[in-house]
């Protein structure tokens, strides 16, 4: 094997792309292989703190996505029916603290400005990994159109149903955590005279809540013009239908969850021209995050219920890190990706659990072990360390 690899990256998602953009500025020949015909703009926004941000500023993405992207004057934590505050965040008094603010943007909007990052043709569309497999000592990526192509190293950034992450583990569904998210993004202009109160705010539900179940609405702004607005929740529901990562939802099924809810958030769902419905998944903690030249990073690694805004960030950091490791190695790849999990494990991990219990930022909260991190100047601890 060469010293600089042929390196393969599995799926062309906020992981995988910030992971070959830093691997392409160390000098380092990189394809990312997606499954999709193109990038398409997909119906969510996307809060990325300050911790993320880092790592687009390595990327060279930063200034470009702060053109975009809204750093919300006032984040609302509030009751669910009363609207009482129970915190207000601004999120520009975070950069004083950690040098850059939390940003909110399209995620579509995310992933063309960082596709635009890389060299040209790096991403090869219409390409489904069904396997990899070796042939005279060499790596073999198969994809489903029984296309072949030989890579020195792979990285799984294929999402939470990773194909990488079956061929090193087996196949093993995510668990459906007993919630979905109802997601719209529509023009601000549809909500007519009427303004939301902040630019962002969570509205949780409490024990006095009719069903008594945890469940919460948020709504954020995704431009600086404020002309996109967002709304994402957490809502139970016992049963979903699996082999599908979202299908259509109803404004009367929006209704009935968020029965009692504030008026506010009501007329942001009374305005959503369309909704959709997404499934929340996890998985136990990986044992494994590598073998030999294989490797997975993000949601195919460590899926977690989005209640931190941090899942898509902690592919990022995986990223920076990973893509660090493998600079640093000198071709011993294998030790390589022991030091990544080995200075990735323990925060993903926690991360993990703080997000399934879902009231990160409810009251004020010092976020600093979280946002203070960087992954691109970070000491890294050696693969020894687990
Ligand atoms: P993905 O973004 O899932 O990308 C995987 C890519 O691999 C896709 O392009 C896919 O097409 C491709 N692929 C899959 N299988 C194959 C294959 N066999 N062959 C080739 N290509 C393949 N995170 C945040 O940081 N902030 C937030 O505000 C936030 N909000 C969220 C809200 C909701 C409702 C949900 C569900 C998640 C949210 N997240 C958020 C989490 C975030 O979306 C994920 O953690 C993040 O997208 C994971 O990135 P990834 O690159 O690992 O995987």
């Amino acid at each position: 094997m060469s010293i600089k690899p042929r390196i393969a990256v599995i799926g062309a998602g906020l992981g995988g792309v910030t992971c070959a953009i830093l691997l392409q500025k160390m000098g380092h020949d990189v394809v990312i292989y997606e499954q999709a015909p193109r990038l398409a703009r997909i119906g969510a926004g996307i809060g990325l703190g300050p911790n993320v941000l880092k790592v687009m500023r390595e990327a060279g993405v930063m200034d470009q996505m702060m053109d975009i992207g809204i750093v919300h004057q006032s984040s609302y934590s509030r009751v669910w029916d009363t609207g009482e505050i129970l915190w207000n965040r601004r999120d520009n008094d975070w950069a004083e603290k950690y040098g850059l603010p939390p940003l909110t943007m399209h995620r579509g909007d995310m992933l063309t400005v960082l596709s635009r990052a890389l060299k040209p043709g790096t991403i090869v569309f219409n390409k489904q990994l069904l396997d990899i497999g070796t042939r005279m000592g060499e790596t073999q990526l198969l994809f489903t159109d029984q296309t072949e192509y030989e890579a020195d190293i792979v990285i799984g950034a294929d999402g939470v149903n990773s194909k990488v992450r079956e061929i090193l583990l087996g196949y093993e569904p995510p668990i459906y955590t007993g919630f979905v998210a109802y997601r719209s993004i529509y023009p601000s202009s549809l909500l007519g005279d009427f303004k939301v109160s902040s630019d962002a705010a969570k509205w949780w539900s409490d024990d006095r809540h009719p069903a008594q179940e945890d469940r919460h609405f948020i709504i954020y702004y995704l431009t600086k013009q404020r002309d996109e607005i967002y709304f994402v929740t957490g809502s139970p529901a016992p049963d979903w239908p699996g082999g599908v990562s979202s299908i259509p939802a109803t404004k009367k099924e929006i209704k009935e969850c968020y029965e009692g809810f504030h008026d506010e958030v009501q007329r942001v769902i009374d305005a959503a021209p369309a909704a959709s419905k997404w499934p929340l998944l996890e998985r136990n903690p990986l044992p494994l995050w590598s073998r030999d030249n294989i490797v997975v990073l993000g949601d195919a690694c460590h899926p977690m219920k989005p209640h931190m805004g941090q899942g898509a960030g902690m592919a990022i950091e995986d990223a920076a890190i990973l893509a660090r490791c493998i600079d640093a190695a000198s071709g011993n790849f294998t030790a390589a990706f022991r030091r990544y999990r080995a200075n990735r494990i323990e925060r993903t991990s926690r991360v993990q659990r703080e997000s399934h219990e879902n009231v990160w930022m409810k009251h004020p909260t010092d976020p600093s072990w979280v946002y203070g991190y960087d992954a691109t100047t970070i000491d890294l601890v050696s693969e020894d360390t687990l």
